[in-house]
């Protein structure tokens, strides 16, 4: 295979990071090479069978706006789509879908393979070559193979040191039958980086045909289910219901009396899991008060008895599990295909990492996903393309691409990670976003898009559709423009607006006075004519147009601040006023700009004016 020893970029990991990163250094049009166990496991989900939610589903769709491949197999493969939070403003929507397994599995598979100047090599990465620099040059496997790259991106997900608990039983697995990264646990701790380790669970799997369903409120699927991707005209996979049950006062009877068996309350777990999603031993003791837990019976296919209950995840022995069950309405029978258990597993702390998600270590390693101390698909399907792209452009010799907290939910999640650190699975909320009426879920691909095009990421399909649909929104706002009413006129219609001689288009009908859609039609007909989803989106921007002009400012100030560099020696002893915690944050994590040392925890704004008035006083400051 003499053929494929040499290559731009190696991705070690075939989960959501590393076919996003791999597809990304691809289209950039890197020669890549995807090093994986086995190509059976590429696209697996470990855990829960869907994919987005709230903060997630906005990931989804900028991984989609840059042309990565998540919404596209997702869409394939979705049998439940609902979007989350209707009740609130369409910036915290949460797009959702929950999917068939095998086919979603099957979509990322059928993607990766037909994705030019990518091949995929079935072996263990094992160890890292590095030049006389000390900068990454390739790899090698557990078997002695070496391979040559210009960069590296390492996404190994659970798999370093991954040690699984169920009660008091221990075995070193990456996943539940996948043997775990020994060899390159070892290369990470022997090259001085920092690793920990964190924790994270999972439910037993039910066999669906022993589920009294008739006894449990069924949750349907949307009616009209809206696509993650803006490649995707109209979901064709057949949706079902999911269902609905709860624990019992008996649950948590059972729960109580044999904490002392979980590895987590038994010690036998040191290492941080999800707060956000937490194992059902844990819900009991931390919200002691609640009398039950709601639990979502998610089918795992549409030709599959498996069934995921969502809710349950535990590491408690396995005749406790089975006890539990017993004690759920419509779970009195479920038969147990296999038993939930906790993974702990080895991350390094995302402060090694630069925005480019490059190690500052060692030149040319880049690292996503849980390996980076995430925990979800969505959030390693956004670090994995940032780094595929990086590391292509790397090997090409092109200047790193980066995404601020401004532009991106990614941008978020990475400046949240390179600048604090994580002490727990870091999963994405919509509140951990500051310019939230901007960073929508509808937006993503006018957001990012260009930006990708720019970068190299984005292939001419989607650039075309970008370019087509942008114009349909622009014609739309003009021809809205175009046929405004006066007041007078809107109130002859028995639409209430004030008397103040302005007019109002349709789409300040559609937007902010929630005139129905039909009832403007029959004011303007001329719109009607455009695509529904054109009309949609112009409707949503209508709604946020007086409060985008708002934080567009709040956004200007802090891309300024951003804008400042904060040069990579500088000698923070030197600047008179700052405390020695905060001389010593800053000294170890070097922040590249202004804003991103604000954003170090314990980085007050007095410290913030004194380096400023320190850089003012010497030689100037140079902009990003
Ligand atoms: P993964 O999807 O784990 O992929 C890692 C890939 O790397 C695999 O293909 C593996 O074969 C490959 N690999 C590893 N080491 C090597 C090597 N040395 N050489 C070659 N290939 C290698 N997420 C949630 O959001 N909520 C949850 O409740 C949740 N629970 C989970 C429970 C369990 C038991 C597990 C295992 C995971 C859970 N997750 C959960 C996490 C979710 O699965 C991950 O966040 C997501 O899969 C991470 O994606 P990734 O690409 O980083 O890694």
């Amino acid at each position: 295979m003499s053929e494929i020893d040499a290559f731009d970029v190696i991705v070690v990991g075939g989960g959501h990071a590393g076919c996003e990163a791999a597809c990304a250094a691809a289209r950039f049009g890197a020669r890549t090479l995807l090093l994986t166990h086995t190509f059976a496991t590429v696209g697996e989900m470990s855990c829960n069978p869907a994919i987005g939610g709230l903060g997630k589903g906005h990931l989804v769709r900028e991984v989609d706006a840059l042309d990565g491949i998540m919404g596209r197999a997702i869409d394939r493969s979705g049998i439940q789509f609902r979007m989350l939070n209707l009740s609130k403003g369409p910036a915290v929507w949460g797009p959702r879908a929950q999917a068939d397994r095998k086919l979603y599995k099957a979509a990322i598979q059928d993607i990766v393979q037909n994705q030019p100047n990518l091949s995929v090599l079935e072996a263990a990465a094992g160890d890292l070559l590095l030049d006389a620099a000390g900068h990454v040059c390739g790899l090698v496997t557990e078997a002695g193979r070496k391979l040559a790259a210009g960069a590296v991106v390492i996404t190994t997900g659970t798999f370093l040191g991954g040690l699984i608990h169920l009660g008091a039983e221990q075995i070193p697995a990456g996943r539940v039958g996948e043997l775990p990264s020994q060899q390159l646990a070892a290369t990470f701790r022997r090259l001085g980086f920092a690793v920990s380790r964190l924790k994270t669970g999972t439910p037993p799997r039910l066999d669906g045909r022993t589920i009294d369903w008739g006894m449990l409120e069924a949750q349907p699927a949307d009616a009209e289910p809206q696509p993650f991707s803006y490649l995707t005209e109209r979901i064709t996979v057949p949706q079902i219901a999911c269902h609905i049950t709860r624990t019992t006062e008996a649950s948590h009877q059972i729960l109580r009396d044999n904490l002392h068996l979980s590895p987590m309350y038994s010690g036998q777990i040191q290492s941080r899991g999800p707060r956000y999603c937490p194992s059902i031993e844990d819900k009991v003791v931390r919200f002691a008060d609640k009398p039950s837990h709601q639990i979502f019976l998610e089918p795992e296919g549409l030709d599959d008895d498996s069934v995921y209950p969502n809710g349950i995840s535990t590491s408690l022995p396995r005749t406790v599990q089975d006890a539990l069950l017993k004690t759920i309405p419509g779970l009195e029978n479920a038969r147990v295909i296999r038993h939930g258990y906790a993974i702990e597993y080895d991350f390094i702390d995302p402060r090694e990492l630069t925005h480019s998600l490059e190690t500052r270590r060692i030149p040319g390693l880049f690292l996503a996903g849980q390996i980076n101390g995430t925990t979800g698909y969505e959030e390693a399907a956004g670090q994995g393309l940032v780094a595929g792209l990086n590391a292509a452009r790397h090997a090409g010799g092109a200047a790193p691409v980066t995404f601020d907290r401004a532009s991106s939910y990614i941008g978020v999640m990475i400046d949240d990670l390179v600048t604090r650190g994580t002490s727990e699975p870091y999963r994405m909320f919509t509140s951990r976003a500051e310019y939230r009426l901007s960073l929508r879920a509808d937006n993503a691909d006018a957001r990012l898009t260009p930006l990708g095009m720019a970068a190299g990421c984005v292939g001419s399909a989607r650039a075309e559709t970008f370019t087509t649909k942008q114009a349909a929104l622009r014609a739309l706002q003009e021809c809205a423009a175009a046929h405004s009413l006066t007041p007078q006129r809107l109130q002859a219609a028995g639409i209430t607006v004030k008397a103040d001689g302005r007019r109002r288009t349709a789409l300040d009908l559609l937007g902010p006075y929630a005139v129905p859609p039909e009832q403007v039609f029959t004011l303007v007909p001329e719109i009607q004519h455009f695509p529904a989803s054109i009309i949609r989106q112009a409707t949503i921007e209508a709604i946020y147009s007086g409060y985008l002009d708002r934080q567009q400012a709040d956004i200007s100030a802090y891309r300024r601040d951003e804008a400042l560099v904060l040069p990579t020696d500088l000698d923070y002893d030197r600047i008179g006023s700052l405390s020695n915690e905060v001389r010593s944050k800053l000294s170890q994590q070097r922040p590249p700009t202004l804003a991103a040392a604000g954003r170090i925890p314990g980085v007050t704004p007095a410290a913030i004016l004194a380096i400023l008035r320190y850089l003012k006083a010497s030689p100037a400051p140079r902009a990003a």
